[in-house]
């Protein structure tokens, strides 16, 4: 959905509600691609004595990976998103993350709510939050037994002295 500012502006009280969805299979986010289903879309733009308010909840069924064991996992997100609307920022409206500068004539509604959705996507998941990884020197999943490999952190200063042994072997 296109909106226009300029064309906004001459219609006062005016109030558009949409509800559609977005096919982002394509867009990748952190070496995955996490909308597998399509994202849905509902909000409303609406003008209040002029002033052009954007409000939205975007609807992601994401799948990604477990950040430590690597392990498939899905879940539901809810992003939701206000802007107000503005053709010119003020000296002062610098800092206010609530106002959405529309440059152009028009703008692509998916060109402000998509790098929203994108910005809010969590950035380690966890199949759970006790998940145990995998084994940093035989890659075996802990979650299913030990693997019996030692991995505590050595000393370097012992590192040197355990390379030393290790050659002699
Ligand atoms: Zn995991
Ligand atoms: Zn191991």
């Amino acid at each position: 959905m296109q909106i226009r500012l300029q064309e906004l502006a001459t219609k006062p009280g005016y109030h558009a509600q949409f509800d559609y969805t977005i096919d982002l299979s394509k867009e990748e986010v952190g070496f995955e691609f996490p909308f597998q289903q399509p994202v849905r879309v509902e909000g409303e733009v609406s003008d209040d004595a002029g002033a052009i308010t954007l409000s939205a909840t975007i609807y992601a069924h994401v799948t990604t990976r477990c950040a430590r064991c690597g392990k498939p996992v899905e879940y539901d997100k809810e992003t939701d998103v206000e802007f107000r609307l503005v053709k010119e920022l003020e000296s002062d409206d610098a800092d206010r993350d609530d106002l959405y500068l529309v440059e152009s004539e028009a703008v692509e509604l998916d060109d402000i709510l998509i790098p929203e959705l994108i910005l809010d996507m969590e950035m380690a998941v966890v199949c759970d939050e006790d998940c145990k990884g995998l084994c940093p020197k035989c890659g075996q999943n802990l979650n299913h037994g030990s693997c019996g490999c030692v991995t505590r952190e050595v000393d370097p200063r012992l590192a040197v002295l355990q390379k030393f042994l290790d050659n002699k072997k």
